[in-house]
């Protein structure tokens, strides 16, 4: 198994987190290897029952840490962040083994997802409020922000460790407690993280992670909503799913944080430096395998570059190593499971379909028990095409041929969906007329990878609602409330 090798083997968690204590469920479902379908570990299948215990000790832990000063919080943030560096070897095998990425992704993940602890951290000391100066002699305003309670985090496995802290430590460090119902396919990262949370002095009740298959994460789901005591949801998952757990939480009017899906794209003008253009887009289309919500997911190139750019690009491609995340010089792994896949041989069979030239790649590679799809590149690709109108979410690259700029905006925004674009250009006025131009939450100028825990991370349209990273990111967590003192 690709967890013996382990130097911590108490990473390995096979139990969930309620009130600082690990527990059993009265089932336990499997979390497998996307490489090679083996089973890793069984997990506890938890529902209603275990989410109402997890909620009661959110909620009974809640006055004694949003009574903390912040710089005690603080501190036990940084110290987990310290923790997940330091085993970041062990978290980036537990990664690789139930994810699939290669394995110096899965490290930079851990090194990435650890920055939100730090980030916030700091920012936990600075959410200050306000003093209005007054229209009346005989009274102040005051505004203070403060926690807004019990908060639930549902996460998806493509980044099975930074979606997690990147909800976690806004809502930690502005005081709040936290139940994580992390994706059924990576449970093993999540469980590991919250072990070494539990090492840095996390008290018991502050953070909880409830495991549960996908039948039992519609019941833990439906459970969060529905409580009055959860007053905040974040979620990062697909538009479709963002949507029920929107209409679950109308009742309580619950707040919400949804990082939904999205469809890029990755626009190539005439003036653009064509090898920069390209490495940006092997970046942000074939990272995780194309399983990324930012991913690139529509390639337009302008009708003077277009030929050029296929060239260079379909010379990348080729050479991507598909295995494995394990093996040594792999820069692309297995898709999660047998649906993705197929999603990505039905994106491509449409396209080929409907006229789409395939330059390289196409197909499934055969092995036992994995799910492997070719670095595919698709020329001459059209509106009509599936891939063009949904997230292939797979390493497959369609591009489009455009002629003037107006029709790469009116291309690029044709689309309900508004979390991340890409654009190459070194004209200066282009630059500021498209980035404006571009209905997204997120444009990357002349680079591929745009994430860091620095910035406001978040879509408009149907891509979601709210920030994560940043200054910003820790909003969502505090309510405002306004003093009024009179008699003064
Ligand atoms: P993906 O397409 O990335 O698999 P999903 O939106 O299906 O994304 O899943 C993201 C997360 O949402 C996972 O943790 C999954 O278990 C959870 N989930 C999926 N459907 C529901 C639901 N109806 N209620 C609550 N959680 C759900």
């Amino acid at each position: 198994s690709p967890l013996e090798g382990l130097d911590n083997p108490g990473l390995l968690r096979t139990q969930a987190l309620i009130n600082g204590e690990w527990i059993t469920g009265p089932a336990s479902f499997a979390v497998t290897d996307p490489a090679t379908g083996a089973a890793l570990a069984q997990v506890p299948n938890l529902g209603r029952a275990e989410a109402e215990t997890a909620i009661a000790a959110a909620a009974n832990a809640l006055n004694a840490w949003r009574a903390k000063p912040a710089k005690e919080r603080a501190a036990v943030l940084v110290r987990w962040q310290q923790l997940l560096v330091k085993h970041a070897d062990d978290l980036a095998r537990l990664m690789t083994a139930e994810q699939g990425k290669p394995l110096a992704e899965a490290r930079g993940e851990v090194i990435y997802g650890a920055s939100f602890l730090d980030w916030f951290a700091e920012e936990a000391k600075r959410v200050y409020g306000e003093t209005i100066p007054t229209t009346d002699p005989t009274k102040r305003y005051l505004v203070l922000k403060q926690a807004v309670g019990v908060c639930a985090a549902i996460t998806p496995w493509n980044f099975p460790l930074a979606m997690i802290t990147r909800k976690v430590a806004p809502a930690l460090a502005a005081g709040c407690t936290v139940i994580i119902k992390p994706a059924e396919a990576t449970p093993l990262t999540a469980l590991a993280a919250a072990e070494l949370a539990q090492q840095a002095g996390m008290p018991a009740g502050v953070l909880n992670v409830l495991t549960a298959d996908a039948a039992q994460s519609v019941e833990v789901g439906k459970a969060l909503c529905e409580s009055d005591v959860v007053r905040h949801l974040s979620f990062t998952g697909s538009t479709e799913v963002g949507r029920i757990l929107m209409a679950q939480c109308a009742p309580t009017i619950k707040k919400l944080s949804l990082e939904l899906g999205g469809n890029a794209p990755f626009i190539v003008f005439d003036d653009a430096d064509l090898e920069s253009a390209v490495e940006g887009a092997i970046a942000s289309k074939y990272r995780n395998a194309g399983q990324t919500c930012v991913c690139a997911n529509r390639i337009y190139v302008q009708a003077g570059v277009y030929d050029a750019f296929l060239d260079k690009f379909a010379a990348r491609v080729s050479a991507l190593k598909t295995g494995n995340g394990f093996e040594a010089g792999v820069q692309v792994g297995p898709l999660i499971d047998a649906q993705a896949l197929q999603k990505v041989e039905t994106h491509v069979a449409d396209a080929i379909a409907l006229g789409a030239r395939l330059l390289t790649g196409g197909k499934r590679i055969e092995t036992t028990g994995g799910h492997f799809f070719e670095p595919t590149l698709l020329a001459d690709a059209t509106p009509q095409m599936l891939c063009s109108r949904e997230e292939t979410f797979g390493p497959v690259a369609p591009v489009f041929k455009f002629q003037t700029e107006a029709e790469a905006i009116q291309l690029a925004n044709a689309t309900e969906f508004g979390l991340a674009s890409y654009f190459y250009s070194r004209d200066i006025g282009r630059i500021f007329r498209v980035g404006e131009a571009l209905e997204y939450g997120m444009v990357g100028i002349n680079t591929g990878l745009i994430s860091t825990a620095e910035v406001p991370f978040g879509g408009v349209k149907q891509s979601g609602l709210g920030r994560e990273g940043a200054r910003q990111g820790i909003e969502d967590y505090v309510e405002v409330k306004y003093l009024c003192l009179g008699d003064i």
